[in-house]
């Protein structure tokens, strides 16, 4: 999808290059440069511009010196139908450090030529109308994916899907907006202003229902950052046991003093191709001091929010219904009875019946399948459907929110507000829309996007 704000800011441009396949020595690493002095680097350092869009293997030399820097490929891609939109060139050259330091160092002493800035290459291809704002951001989403939930979430945004469902939403609100302004141009007609008004009512009520719905849908936000599992229950029942044994490296402190675990831990999973965050409270209790108080409030902070609380009981101690009684979580928040410590003691009859509990030891590690097995279902069912293109970051959802709420004034005042004022909200609502692709209001959201990018993209 093109962006409206399309044009090139600044006229000439410099020419940029990096490495764009990560640090580090590898077997290949790829250079890409970009800007109008691209063809000119590959003729300076390769002899020669290869056929576009064709890998031709090439000798590389330093034009300063004439010394032979790599055997590479060479790949040139002219403008407008590339990446950037500008001309652009590929070196695929021997990746290490010496080779990519020596071809970089020929390239930036070519005049015009200099090392690209976060995210660069990425913010020219939205600048010259190769993609929208949420599909560059789909497109860092998926440069940064983990799990194989995360990669399908990602894809969609970056083959444009979310900017397609945005671009339809914002049609319909300029829609409805060009037949309420139609009523203001024909004010002296006596019956178009209501009849026009009338026409556009139905397709924006639904209009602001889509948008309710999809703000209301976290399933997106939950994918991309992880289904969040908060570990909670008294001190020493062991939750910094249980979440080393699920993250299966030594992301907690674990000791016999109560109250050790005084901030908030966290360890990334993947169950089965999603992504999850186990987070470890501290122990909930009576605070002693002020930092632990500090931790008591940002566990309760983290609990209200997880998609998933597993509380955690000392299975070789109390009876099932002091076990019930004890679970306090926060209201609307799923919870699991984790019973630990089943090696010291039969722990399955004290499970009380009502909530879903697992039996485990998270010393010798018996029953974790189970638990793991359930927790991958659980956050399977959770997230289903959310390939879905949804809102998943913060910057979209507050667009969306801000189009929602202009719109429902325009819809709440139709039977008082005058034409104008009514088109005036259609139309705020409309640019909050367009600032998910990037339609409108561009310069200011730039930083924020490309900010997150790194260098070479
Ligand atoms: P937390 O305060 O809830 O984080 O509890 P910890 O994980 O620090 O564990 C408290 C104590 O219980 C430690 O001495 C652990 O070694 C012990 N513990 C934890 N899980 C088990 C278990 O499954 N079996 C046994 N026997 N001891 C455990």
């Amino acid at each position: 999808m093109a962006p409206e704000a399309g044009t090139p800011q600044g006229g000439v441009r410099d020419t940029i290059a990096a490495v764009s396949s990560g640090t580090g020595a590898a077997a290949v690493a790829v250079i890409r440069v970009s800007g109008p002095q691209a063809g000119t680097a590959v003729t300076a350092l390769a002899g020669r511009l290869p056929p576009p869009r064709r890998a031709s293997l090439a000798r590389l030399t330093d034009p300063s010196t004439g010394e032979g820097l790599d055997s590479a490929l060479v790949l040139w891609f002219p403008g407008p139908g590339s990446a950037t939109g500008e001309d652009m060139a590929e070196f695929q050259v021997h990746g290490g450090r010496a080779v990519v330091a020596a071809v970089l160092a020929a390239l930036f002493a070519l005049p015009g030529l200099r090392a690209a800035e976060r995210g660069e290459f990425s913010r020219r291809a939205f600048l010259n109308g190769r993609m929208s704002l949420a599909e560059a951001e789909g497109l860092a989403d998926l440069i940064a994916a983990e799990t194989a939930q995360q990669r399908r979430q990602a894809l969609a945004h970056a083959f444009g899907h979310l900017a397609d469902r945005v671009t339809a939403w914002r049609t319909t609100l300029v829609r409805g907006m060009a037949l309420v302004e139609a009523g203001i141009d024909f004010a002296d007609e006596e019956d178009v202003p209501a009849e026009a008004r009338a026409l556009a009512r139905p397709g924006l009520q639904s209009l602001l229902a889509e948008l309710q719905q999809a703000l209301a849908d976290r399933r997106g936000a939950m994918v991309r950052e992880g289904a969040a599992l908060a570990i909670a229950g008294r001190p020493n029942a062991g939750k910094s046991s249980l979440m080393n044994a699920l993250a299966a490296r030594d992301v907690a402190i674990v000791s016999d003093e109560p109250g050790t675990t005084r901030d908030v831990l966290e360890a990334a999973l993947d169950l089965d191709g999603h992504k999850a965050i186990l987070i470890d409270t501290a122990g909930l209790r009576e605070a002693t001091g002020m930092v632990e108080a500090e931790g008591i409030r940002r566990a309760r902070a983290r609990i209200e929010a997880a998609d998933l609380v597993l509380w955690v009981h000392d299975g070789s101690i109390g009876g099932a219904g002091e076990v019930a009684a004890e679970i306090d979580p926060p209201p609307g928040a799923e919870v699991w009875l984790v019973l630990n410590k089943s090696d010291l003691a039969e722990v399955a009859a004290r499970l009380p019946g009502a909530a879903r509990a697992f039996p485990v030891s998270a010393r010798t590690g018996e029953g974790l399948d189970a638990l793991t097995t359930a927790l991958a279902g659980f956050v399977a069912a959770r997230a289903a459907g959310a390939e879905h293109p949804a809102l998943i970051r913060e910057r979209q959802r507050g667009a969306v929110a801000e189009a929602a709420g202009h719109l429902g004034q325009a819809l709440s005042g139709w039977e008082t507000l005058s034409d104008e004022l009514i088109a005036e909200e259609l139309r705020l609502a409309a640019r909050a829309l367009g600032r998910v692709t990037g339609a409108i209001d561009v310069e200011d959201l730039l930083d924020v996007v490309f900010r997150e990018f790194c260098i070479g993209k």
